[in-house]
């Protein structure tokens, strides 16, 4: 069966994604980088749907560490056909008192982390002649978002990202799109105080937040033999926010 990556897949998102990717009959890999033991209870959930399910700890900012375990998945299980660059943080504040560090954190997580599974994980897949990439973005990308200039910035990078790794992977047969969720009920948007929640629930067309597997579903339509012919695309999944 064919093997599917999801970084960030220890809860979240990443978990529907992992689950959907199991019930459609991918081999998944779970990563994250602290949660071990809830990763592992989303790979025995994954197991039910009757395909192997694995675990593997890593930091996809750091770059040795992404390569070091590409390189055991590969030896261990195989070259992946689907990878989900789905992990990661937010460090929220106004631009003007926004420290150093608080923009350099999400950069490295969210964008440099991207790239470095995308490079790596794109010459395995350039060799093997077949792969789909799906970028987990945001729809804030496009909006902008108060407090959230470090992390609107790597989801805006992670766009166009996603439009020259289409171009430079797309002749070995690789197709490299995003999602761009809106507001989705995990613990990231739980951190959110509860008054800016309801007032953005206003503003989303559905009145909702979206929930995991409403992500899950666009995710897998893309890994999907059905989204063949659609590379370097960005999808906006937010109730009609935007
Ligand atoms: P959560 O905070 O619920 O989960 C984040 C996941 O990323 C966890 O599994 C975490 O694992 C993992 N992670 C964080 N840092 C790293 C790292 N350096 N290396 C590997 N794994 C890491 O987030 P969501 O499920 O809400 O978000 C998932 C994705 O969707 C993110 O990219 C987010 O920006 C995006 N998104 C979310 C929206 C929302 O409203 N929730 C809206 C738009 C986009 P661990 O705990 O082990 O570190």
């Amino acid at each position: 069966m064919s093997l599917a990556i999801v970084t960030g897949g220890s809860r979240g998102i990443g978990a529907a994604i992992a689950e959907k990717l199991a019930q459609d009959g991918f081999d998944v890999l779970i990563n994250c980088a602290s949660s071990v033991e809830k990763a592992e209870a989303v790979a025995e959930k994954c197991r039910a749907h009757g395909v192997n399910a694995y675990v593997k700890k890593w930091d996809v900012a750091d770059y040795d560490a992404c390569s070091t375990a590409l390189k055991e998945i590969k030896e261990e299980i195989g070259v992946p056909f689907v990878l989900v660059n789905n992990a990661g943080i937010t460090r929220d504040g106004l631009m003007v008192r926004m420290k150093e560090d608080q923009f350099d954190d999400v950069i490295r997580t969210n964008l440099k982390g991207a790239f470095n599974m995308l490079s790596l994980c794109g010459a395995m897949m350039m060799r093997a002649k077949q792969g789909r990439i799906i970028n987990i973005t945001s729809v804030s990308a496009f909006t902008g978002n108060y407090g959230q200039i470090n992390y609107t910035a790597a989801k805006a990078g992670m766009v166009g990202m996603t439009k020259t790794a289409a171009k430079e992977l797309g002749a070995r047969g690789i197709t490299v799109n995003a999602v761009a969720p809106g507001w989705i009920a995990t613990e990231m948007s739980d951190k959110v105080p509860e008054d800016i929640r309801e007032n953005a629930k206003k503003q989303i067309a559905l009145g909702r937040f979206g929930k995991p597997e409403e992500i899950a579903g666009v995710v897998a339509f893309l890994a999907s033999d059905a989204a063949s012919y659609i590379s370097g695309q960005t999808i906006i999944a937010d109730g009609g926010l935007y």
